[in-house]
């Protein structure tokens, strides 16, 4: 691959040397005796510089069809580049147009936005930008499981149909067995029973914290929520870890440890990659990330969370009330102008948040914390579990929840229930904040959300 050739050509250069590149043309640049292409295969936003001798006949017939966008095989000598825009060229002594395209290929030597992107879905990953992210996403996918399986993490394939709403946040994919184009009929739901897509692993992965101890799903969930934020997806990616023997200290104790794993690995990986976004996307993002890999989190209760916001100079489009949920807006004051950083809330009050969290003493609030992040507000919610059977069952009935379907839930409780804790964090935030791309779905390959199943 072009990087891999860039690399070894400064360790150990194989001056003279006929190599053979394949890849795509990004750009084509000709003058009377020689013409430039310019040659990216995905693995470096560093491009590889092409020179083609335009006095050799078979090579001058071969540029008659080669045009942006083909692909191509070009057997030659590596050299280093004269030239300011490139570390190396190769000087072509054979050229083979594999796939060629046409002039209306759309992504001609220039800068496209996002939106435009968008919509060529299928061919922008073709594009610096998104080939960047996505060597970054890569990266963050495998150092996720290099984290978890280092410390004897067992990973977990929870279901991607389920009956229940984890959340009660009613924002359900309903799943049915249906033909394409026959009219809705309820009792052809799955097999005549109502199910859904998930939107949380955490419930199953809690039957298996509680035989494994340290358990993990890392899947896709999907959310039926009509948002048109920058940072909500209908289809995402969660990893959930969950552990049985673990308080909310801990949570947060690993919460902390794994994102900071995460920015360096990253960091340390990528340098190519976070100076194309510093330079591009997000000036000073380098900066901020090691800030937070060598600072502690802050931590700060709901409670102290509210104070502070009513004592801001800012003014909020919702006024900070006891009770309500936060905005975006007051988690972006928190950690862009209060702390400088990332913060983690906890004890939030019960009534906006999930059943299955363990309530406080205070009987108001519950083992919550999220972990907030400069740019995108929450990034990780998570608590430490109701492990008391009456508890957990008088919330469920408070909450009007179908008992039945969640027996199996409870009957972790009834036999050899143990406190256990767990988070879920979102996995295309976690490319956003580390990347400091602004919209969702340019981190994610196929973003799905409302009216837009295709492209
Ligand atoms: P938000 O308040 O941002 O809507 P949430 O509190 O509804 O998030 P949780 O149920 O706590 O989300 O899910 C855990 C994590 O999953 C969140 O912290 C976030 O990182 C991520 N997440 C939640 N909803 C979405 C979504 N629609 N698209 C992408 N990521 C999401
Ligand atoms: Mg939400
Ligand atoms: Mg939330
Ligand atoms: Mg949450």
């Amino acid at each position: 691959i072009i990087r891999q050739r860039i690399q070894d050509f400064f360790s150990t250069p194989p001056e003279g040397q006929k190599v053979e590149v394949l890849g795509w043309v990004r750009s084509v640049r000709e003058s009377k005796q020689v013409a430039f292409l310019h040659l990216s295969d995905g693995s470096t936003t560093a491009p590889l510089q092409v020179v083609v001798d335009k006095t050799r006949e078979e090579l001058a017939s071969c540029l008659e069809t080669l045009r942006t966008g083909a692909s191509v095989r070009v057997v030659g000598t590596l050299r280093p580049s004269p030239g300011t825009k490139q570390p190396v060229e190769i000087h072509a002594e054979a050229l083979t147009v594999l796939g060629p395209a046409p002039e209306d290929y759309p992504l001609q030597k220039k800068r496209h936005s996002f939106e435009f992107l968008r919509e060529i879905a299928h061919l922008r990953p073709r594009t610096n930008t998104i080939g960047a992210v996505m060597r970054v996403r890569n990266t963050l996918a495998w150092e996720i499981h290099r984290f978890f399986q280092e410390r004897g993490f067992l990973y977990v394939h929870t279901p991607i149909i389920t009956t229940g709403d984890a959340e009660g946040a009613g924002a359900l994919f309903r799943v049915t067995t249906l033909p394409p184009d026959a009219p809705y009929d309820p009792t052809e739901d799955f097999f005549g029973a109502p199910a859904f897509l998930t939107v949380s692993g955490q419930l199953e992965a809690e039957a298996y914290a509680l035989a494994f101890v340290n358990v993990y799903t890392f899947g896709p969930t999907f959310r039926a929520e009509n948002s048109h934020t920058p940072r909500h997806l209908a289809e995402f990616w969660m990893v959930e870890p969950e552990m049985a023997f673990c308080d909310l200290e801990g949570d947060m104790h690993l919460a902390e440890e794994f994102i900071t794993h995460l920015l360096e690995a990253v960091l340390e990986r990528h340098p190519e990659e976070m100076a194309f976004f510093e330079q591009w996307i997000a000036p000073g993002l380098t900066d901020q990330l090691e800030a937070v890999v060598n600072t502690p989190f802050t931590h700060m209760t709901y409670t102290e969370v509210i104070e502070h916001l009513k004592k801001a100079p800012a003014s909020f489009t919702f006024p900070p009330e006891w009770g309500m949920d936060l905005q975006t807006e007051h988690e972006r004051y928190l950690t862009e102008e209060l702390v400088k950083g990332p913060v983690i809330v906890t004890d939030y009050p019960k009534e906006i948040k999930a059943f299955y969290m363990k309530q406080n003493p205070d009987g108001r609030t519950v083992r919550a914390m999220d972990v907030l992040v400069p740019r995108l507000g929450e990034i990780i919610g998570g608590s430490q579990r109701e492990d008391d059977y009456e508890r957990l069952l008088a919330r469920m009935q408070e909450l009007g929840m179908r008992i039945e379907a969640y027996q199996w839930y409870l009957d972790l409780r009834r036999y050899g229930g143990a406190p256990h804790a767990g988070f879920g964090l979102g996995f295309d935030r976690l490319v956003q904040y580390v990347t400091g791309m602004q919209n969702i779905r340019d981190v994610i390959p196929f973003p799905r959300t409302p009216g837009n199943a295709a492209f």
